[in-house]
């Protein structure tokens, strides 16, 4: 009778088990860090969550730091709360613990999502620096690392002197992806024609890319480089996977802002959190995805599909 018991309880427990893993999949937890940034985080910080918690993939949470110039030592995320970070934060250093247990969690195997501006963020702070591979502007220079940018079928590193970040007049672009069976990639189009939003050059620092997903032209007639610019890539860090994309200058309400209502920012910022948090993308292409010659909009943030 007793062995009879046992025999139950493990089959209850090993149903409830597998149960489980049949049920609604379990949310990746995403941590936006948002509070300051010479961008208009009030609407990104609103977006980004919105963007990944409509995808039904995502449980995401918001911590906003104390404005500029206050007092940040109260500020203290939890990065143990969550699987994957979502950078919209450019702005006063983070407390040293903070900064420390940053590294930790990302050494350690967190994700983490380098988003637009965050990488003008901490030129000082040489972790931070490897983890975006590149950044711009915040005093730059040559001391960061080399430019670098895509040229004849390769990735070229730059060390020639200058000034680190810069972007042209905002237009749309057409992106082209570099490693296409890359699992953030695969399945969607090579090229695809991004919404209204700044082009990004001439970034410099470690430039530890370890995937480059997708380059764009920095066209002159646009104020541009002339180069052909890494816009979306991946790093690794320790056990930790970084996917870090340059695109989605916020726009000056949610409904104004023609860089992240693309359909295109929007499906490569789902699949680049989905693979830093689990190293998998598990989304299907969107039937609205743009193509080589059309831009595609989301107004709500949310897949048509
Ligand atoms: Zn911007």
């Amino acid at each position: 009778m007793k062995h009879l018991f046992r025999i139950s309880a493990l089959l209850t427990v090993s149903l409830l088990l597998s149960g489980g893993a049949i049920s609604a999949k379990k949310p990746v937890r995403a941590l936006i860090i948002t509070g300051q940034n010479n961008h208009n985080w009030p609407v990104s910080n609103v977006v980004l969550k919105q963007t990944l918690e409509s995808s039904g993939l995502f449980q995401a949470s918001v911590i906003v730091s104390p404005s500029k110039g206050k007092d940040m030592s109260g500020f203290n995320p939890d990065f143990g709360s969550c699987d994957v970070v979502v950078l919209d934060y450019n702005g006063d250093p983070w407390p040293e613990a903070v900064r420390q247990q940053f590294v930790q969690f990302v050494r350690k195997g967190g994700g983490v999502v380098v988003y637009h501006a965050a990488d003008n963020a901490f030129a000082d702070w040489k972790e931070f620096n490897e983890m975006c591979a590149l950044g711009g502007w915040e005093g730059r220079n040559e001391k960061s690392g080399p430019y670098v940018y895509w040229k004849d079928g390769a990735l070229v590193r730059d060390t020639s002197p200058g000034s680190g970040g810069s972007h042209g007049a905002q237009h749309e672009y057409v992106l082209t992806a570099r490693t296409p069976n890359h699992p953030i990639t695969k399945g969607l189009p090579v090229q695809w024609k991004h919404g209204r939003d700044e082009l990004y050059d001439r970034m410099r620092g470690p430039g530890n890319i370890d995937a480059l997903l997708y380059t764009a032209y920095a066209d002159p007639d646009k104020h541009g480089s002339g180069r052909e610019e890494p816009l979306m890539f991946t790093v690794r860090f320790g056990r930790g996977r970084i996917f870090h994309t340059m695109l989605g200058h916020a726009g000056s309400t949610a409904d104004d802002n023609p860089s992240m209502q693309c359909a295109g920012f929007q499906v490569l910022l789902l699949r680049g959190t989905e693979w830093a948090a689990t190293g998998k993308v598990t989304q299907p292409v969107p039937a609205d995805f743009p193509t080589a010659q059309q831009t595609s909009t989301r107004a709500n943030y949310q897949s048509k599909d």
